[in-house]
């Protein structure tokens, strides 16, 4: 049976079945590409995770495992709606896994769920039934739950760090560089400009 970190629980919060799903999609990526968790800026994930789902849990367990954290900017979600992860390393290349609709058919008539669909927040459902459907997880094997892709041809080209800011002339408010814009011949933060940060700092892939 896959072993997981208590602390991981601990971070999460509660004790579901997709915190451990993303642990283990990051044990397995880290092993396909063969590398470490990322003490510094090393592995990116694309998570294609969207917004207003419970897999979204999956992403807590993705950062415990690889350290390809939130805070270090090395995770970002594509927002496909799919239980699935991308993960690149500039010197090892990229694999995508995907949760695979047999395992996913297989957990979703579990008791768990039920308790979800009515609304019930996962701490609060028996420990039980989330110690069983928790178990199933950790009892199936890599290749009962992910459909593994190596993607030689994926490409990303990670913003560069800097440390240069200025001043917005309105509010008079630090901002790094590259989120400054131009208003009125005015150096400003995007609040005080009146545009939106929308998309244009979504990561871009292909
Ligand atoms: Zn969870
Ligand atoms: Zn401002």
């Amino acid at each position: 049976m896959f072993q997981l970190p208590d602390w991981t629980f601990e971070f999460h919060g509660h004790r579901c079945p997709f915190m451990p799903i993303g642990y283990r999609m990051g044990e397995l990526a880290k092993e396909k590409l063969d590398v470490g968790k990322s003490l510094n800026h090393d592995m990116h994930v694309f998570s294609e995770m969207g917004i207003g789902h419970p897999q979204g849990c999956m992403q807590d367990g993705i950062m415990a495992s690889t350290a390809a954290t939130f805070g270090k900017g090395l995770i970002e979600k594509l927002y496909y709606g799919k239980v699935a992860a991308t993960f690149w390393h500039p010197q090892k290349g990229a694999v995508r896994i995907y949760l695979k609709n047999e395992f996913a058919d297989s957990l979703s008539p579990h008791e768990f769920f039920k308790y979800r669909k009515k609304g019930v927040e996962p701490s609060e459902i028996p420990e039980e039934v989330r110690a069983d459907i928790i178990d199933k997880v950790l009892n199936a094997t890599n290749e009962e739950l992910f459909k593994v892709t190596m993607l030689p041809d994926f490409e990303y080209k990670p913003v560069k760090g800097s440390f240069a800011k200025g001043k917005c002339e309105v509010c008079g408010e630090y901002v790094f560089e590259r989120y400054l814009r131009i208003k009125d011949g005015k150096k400003v933060c995007i609040p005080c400009s009146g545009f939106h940060a929308d998309e244009m700092f979504l990561p871009k892939v292909k």
